[in-house]
């Protein structure tokens, strides 16, 4: 691809890698971000947001040359950690060992590495520089500072629309063609609270765990911090019956909910009342975008190309993902419109079946981690991950510990969840006992319908 002149819409987790991948090939990168720098700057108003990073995103990370740098300032999580309503928990291991984990990483200091390595590239990056409107027409960026209001028209070839859920490059390209937009709401919000580190130093809780508090319609989460703290994310019906958040709308409402509900926590968590008054409630859902592209002039990828739910702690990930895949097909192309299309081909139905995947794993991690049925065909899935490792491959591992398409991804786990139903039917008692499963029969199972994984 000839070197060109490359604008990029947002300086958050996929804008500022994209930024370092495409000046690294050459082209001329500028970044408008609207916010200000956050490696100078409180954001959030100090407040830790951790996100889970897992195999994609590790991989993009290693494509730049910065994966070593960020797992420094990450926490390694080996499982997750099911805190029943009487206080007793239980790890349960992710993978196989301590290479198939996942990493709780701050998300101010992973885009602060980001930002440094966009830089470092060559590109330049504007902060305070809101994307406000795109004339394709006339092939011209309308940028507002957000600093002082004042407007500015810059030329512009090429947009990469890195800009999040609410994108301006998104609704700009709508403006032009069809994009076909559809919404689906969750009808569940969130709240971000906090366990901060002991008064004598470390964490309150084992810290390379992430920690669940599964109760049927809502739940609570918690993801360590390298400072000791964890970061909690309480997950609540926007509204209904109690617990929702029309039920607990102030402080004190939420400590009764923790008094009943998530009890062992409340001891740990002496800000409860003042985070839940000051931190914002936000709302979630899962847009489809059928189009992100305008011929070769602007596409939008990361969560501006498709936002999902937050529950298989993917969005990053696959974001990065996207990085890395638009990357290497600039590698042999010649031209900006066919190598959009091909991104569009190849990452769109990825995209839609993570969207699924995570959409089905709330209802898993809400309601089932700690129901029996759930508990028997995990035992029955490690154990035919153990025999058969090469072609029964958990799906969560499949997502979470390899790069195989989402999509293939999920077709197999239907496979598998089906296997694992038809052999757990013919012992329906609640005690997995795998003295009680005929292995011959499984075997016969998984050899017809699943292949060996390259
Ligand atoms: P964003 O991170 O939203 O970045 C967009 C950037 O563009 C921002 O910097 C913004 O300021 C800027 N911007 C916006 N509009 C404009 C404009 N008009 N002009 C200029 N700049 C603009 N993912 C995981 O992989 N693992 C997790 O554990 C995980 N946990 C999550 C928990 C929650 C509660 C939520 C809500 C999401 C979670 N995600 C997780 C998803 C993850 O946060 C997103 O997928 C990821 O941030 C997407 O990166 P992005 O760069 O595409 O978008």
């Amino acid at each position: 691809m000839p070197e060109t002149d490359v604008q990029i819409a947002g300086g958050g987790l996929a804008g500022a890698l994209m930024a370092g991948l495409l000046a690294r090939r050459g082209h001329r990168v500028t970044v408008f971000e609207r916010r200000g720098d956050l490696r100078r700057a409180e954001v959030d108003g100090g407040r830790s947001i951790n996100l889970a990073l897992a195999e994609r995103g590790l991989h993009a990370l290693r494509c730049a040359g910065i994966e070593r740098e960020v797992l420094a300032h990450a926490v390694m999580m080996r499982g997750r950690c099911v805190h029943a309503q009487d206080g007793t928990t239980r790890l349960l291991r992710y993978g196989r060992d301590d290479s198939e984990v996942i990493w709780s990483i701050n998300r101010s200091r992973l885009n602060g590495v980001l930002l440094d390595f966009a830089e470092a590239e060559g590109a330049r990056v504007h902060f305070g520089h809101r994307v406000d409107r795109i004339d394709f027409a006339r092939d011209e960026l309308r940028l507002v500072d957000e600093r002082d209001g004042a407007r500015r028209v810059l030329p512009c070839r090429v947009l990469i629309g890195c800009d999040g859920a609410g994108s301006a490059v998104r609704a700009a390209i709508a403006a032009e063609i069809a994009i076909g937009e559809a919404f689906e709401p969750l009808g569940h919000g969130y709240k971000e609270l906090e366990i901060p580190p002991l008064a004598a130093g470390g964490f309150a809780l084992e810290p390379n765990a992430l920690h669940i508090w599964p109760r049927g319609g809502y739940m609570a989460i918690a993801l360590p911090n390298t400072e000791g703290s964890f970061t909690v994310t309480l997950f609540l019906p926007n509204e209904g019956p109690h617990p929702s958040f029309e039920t607990v709308r102030t402080p004190a409402e939420a400590r009764a909910l923790f008094e009943q509900e998530f009890a062992d926590a409340l001891p740990i968590m002496p800000g409860l009342e003042r985070d839940f008054a000051e931190n914002p409630l936000a709302s979630l859902g899962t847009l489809r975008v059928a189009e992100w592209a305008l011929r070769g002039e602007a596409l939008v990828l990361g969560d501006a190309a498709h936002p999902i739910l937050p529950f298989h702690g993917q969005g990053m990930n696959c974001a990065f993902e996207d990085c890395a895949a638009l990357d290497s097909l600039l590698g042999d192309a010649n031209d900006w419109a066919e190598t959009f299309a091909e991104f569009h081909r190849v990452r769109k139905p990825n995209a839609d079946a993570i969207a699924d995947m995570a959409i089905e794993n709330y209802t898993e991690m809400r309601d089932r981690v700690d129901d029996p049925d759930f508990l028997a065909q995990r035992a029955l899935e490690a154990e035919l991950a153990a025999r058969f490792p090469e072609t029964f491959v958990p799906r969560y591992a499949m997502v979470t510990f390899r790069r195989i398409p989402y999509a293939t991804a999920k077709a197999r786990g239907e496979i598998q969840s089906q296997i694992l139903r038809e052999l757990l039917a013919a012992d329906p008692t609640a005690d997995f006992d795998p003295a009680r499963i005929d292995w011959s029969r499984a075997r016969a199972l998984i050899e017809q319908r699943l292949t060996p994984l390259p």
